[in-house]
């Protein structure tokens, strides 16, 4: 077997091999890395960014709406809360003012007298077993006289105490009975010192001095020593001369805890405010000053009341409107004990007669926590579905994508020689010529053809000329290194690419190529045919980089060949070209 036998039995063997197992990347099976991978990577890539774009849009989405639906859900809670806790209190305060004012239309049929204080006595203690909100019901005089009935546990439960202050004729005389609940006497004395003038107290100074119903501010109550509220009203004659004044007492106490019956909350509490910050009202009394001695007592602040409540009332000062300013409720926000407070501020019902502010707060996540599940929820939800679809992309992503690949393959590859067909040329190309123009390299390029094909087709058939095809570009593509680009660029043509590659170097390259088809006859099914090719060969310097204007140049250095007589290289020569 002689040296081309054995040459030639591989290379024909290669004809049907090559289809399937390309041996280097010289325009190989695979596309090339120089040719854009666009469709894949970035189908891959954009998806992913899309469903991330979308899953974050629901999460950015999911916040400010459940962030704005709780806004108003708190807002609506909060004004029900103080809307139904002031109407309450006013309806508590209300008995006292309502017992009052039935007095006073007693005293003015003449029902009830002082000349009769038994009577009297017995009406306030029947009025007291029904108001339970009344701890006091009195009527004092202007002769200092005084019927006094309150609410005593000191000697029996739900036991009542009664004072009587006398200034007749026999001079003052003062004394206490204590009754049960039947109002059956379980005591009774008298006490010379003591010194109490309805007239002085601040009840009988307001109502005395102007008409209807009076409210007085807290003060310290003379026997209880508790702070409270009067609500009192004169007593006048048909010529307007003043009889009398009616009190009923509420304490301070009984309206804590009526807002500690409020519910609002184990960690959230409404309170009232009197107009100078003083604290009337709380639902932990316990936090509330103690009842001292005499009229030295002082109410507290939100500030001592320490806490959530200091937190509030610190919050109310900074920049809500004053006390005098406010007509309607106001919402705000306070952080407290490591949590989010809301804050509602409202002037009570009625503030002519109770100048007071009316004030609840509660944790957020009290009123939130519903809507903060659900939207933690839908959170999660939103990022369990996102990493869903991007991990599913990335996993069957390649399979879904590979149809699309085989497509860009066939787009790309001849599939006779499986060399890259002019369309992937030219787009390696073109990533080869931005390259080398951003280093400032140059390109050379090799124009081939086969010379006399026509015949061996005419005399062996086309599918002879087919294996002549195969082997041929087997043979280029073995001579060519890796940075090289080979393609079969037409019927029986093939153009190469030489990035960073001189004139001089291309041809040698090019002598290379042709001595490789040349020297060794092809072995065909039609037996060893010889065969030989044609160069043009052209380089980039002195003509720029455009591929279209660098193959152009390399087909004159081809047509030179094939007219000095074939199975030859020529250097294209660009100002011959014109
Ligand atoms: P020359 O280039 O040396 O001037 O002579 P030629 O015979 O090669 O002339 P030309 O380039 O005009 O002819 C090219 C021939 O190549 C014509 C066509 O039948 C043949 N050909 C083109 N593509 C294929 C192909 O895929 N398979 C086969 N078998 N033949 C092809
Ligand atoms: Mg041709
Ligand atoms: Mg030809």
């Amino acid at each position: 077997m002689t040296r081309w036998q054995a040459g030639e039995a591989a290379d024909f063997s290669g004809v049907g091999r090559q289809l399937k197992e390309p041996t280097n990347n010289n325009g190989s099976a695979a596309i090339p890395r120089s040719i854009p991978r666009s469709g894949s990577l970035r189908l891959l890539a954009g998806l992913t960014l899309a469903v991330s774009l979308v899953v974050a849009a629901v999460v950015v989405l999911q916040q400010v709406q459940t962030t704005a639906a709780l806004e108003v859900h708190t807002h609506k809670l909060l004004q029900d809360v103080i809307d139904e806790t002031r109407e309450n209190a006013r309806g508590f305060l209300a008995q006292a003012q309502n017992a009052v004012e039935l007095t006073e239309g007693l005293f003015g049929t003449g029902l009830l007298a002082m000349a009769r204080p038994q009577e009297l006595e017995r009406y306030f203690l029947h009025q007291l077993r029904v108001l339970p909100q009344v701890d006091a019901l009195y009527f004092g005089d202007p002769s200092g006289q005084f019927v006094f009935a309150k609410r005593d546990t000191s000697r029996v439960d739900d036991g009542f105490v009664t004072k009587f202050i006398f200034t007749g004729d026999k001079g003052r005389q003062v004394y206490r009975v204590w009754r049960d609940a039947a109002f059956r006497e379980i005591g009774r004395a008298s006490d010379p010192v003591d010194r109490y003038d309805p007239r002085l107290r601040p009840w009988y100074e307001r109502a005395g001095a102007a008409p209807g119903t009076v409210w007085t501010d807290p003060y310290v109550f003379f026997t209880s020593h508790r702070p409270g509220l009067t609500a009192a009203e004169g007593v006048r004659d048909d010529a307007g001369r003043l009889l009398g004044v009616v009190g009923a007492d509420v304490e301070l106490q009984a309206l804590s805890v009526f807002l500690a019956g409020q519910g609002i909350g184990a960690k959230g509490s409404a309170f009232i405010l009197h107009r100078n910050g003083d604290v009337l009202a709380f639902p932990d009394p316990s936090l509330l000053p103690q009842p001292g001695e005499g009229d030295k007592f002082r109410l507290a602040t939100l500030g001592d009341l320490g806490g959530a409540a200091a937190a509030a009332g610190e919050r109310l000062q900074r920049d809500l409107p004053g006390f005098d300013d406010m007509t309607q409720a106001h919402f705000a926000t306070f952080d407290a004990q490591g949590e989010r407070f809301r804050l509602v501020f409202a002037p009570f019902l009625e503030a002519e007669r109770w100048p007071w502010l009316m004030g609840v707060y509660a944790p957020e996540e009290q009123f939130a926590t519903a809507i903060r599940r659900a939207q933690r929820q839908s959170v999660v939800l939103a990022l369990v579905i996102g990493v869903v679809v991007v991990t599913v992309t990335f996993l069957f992503g390649p399979l879904l994508l590979g149809p699309f690949r085989s497509l860009q393959r066939d787009a790309f590859l001849d599939p006779l020689t499986e060399l890259l067909n002019r369309r992937g040329f030219l787009a390696a190309a073109a990533n080869e010529v931005k390259r080398v123009r951003s280093t400032g390299g140059t390109l050379a390029a090799i124009m081939i053809d086969m010379d006399s094909f026509k015949s061996i087709n005419d005399t062996h058939g086309h599918m002879v000329g087919d294996e002549v095809l195969v082997a041929v570009a087997g043979r280029l593509r073995c001579e060519l290194s890796g940075g090289d680009l080979l393609a079969r660029y037409g019927g029986e043509e093939f153009a190469v690419l030489c990035p960073d590659t001189f004139a001089d170097e291309a041809r040698h390259i090019a002598e290379r190529l042709r001595a490789a088809v040349g020297t060794t006859p092809v072995l065909t099914s039609a037996g060893a045919l010889e065969v030989s090719i044609s160069l043009g060969v052209a380089e980039s310097s002195g003509i720029g980089h455009g591929v279209e204007e660098l193959l152009h140049l390399a087909d004159t250095g081809l047509l030179r060949a094939k007219r000095a007589g074939r199975d030859q290289v020529v250097l294209a020569d660009p100002v011959a070209v014109g």
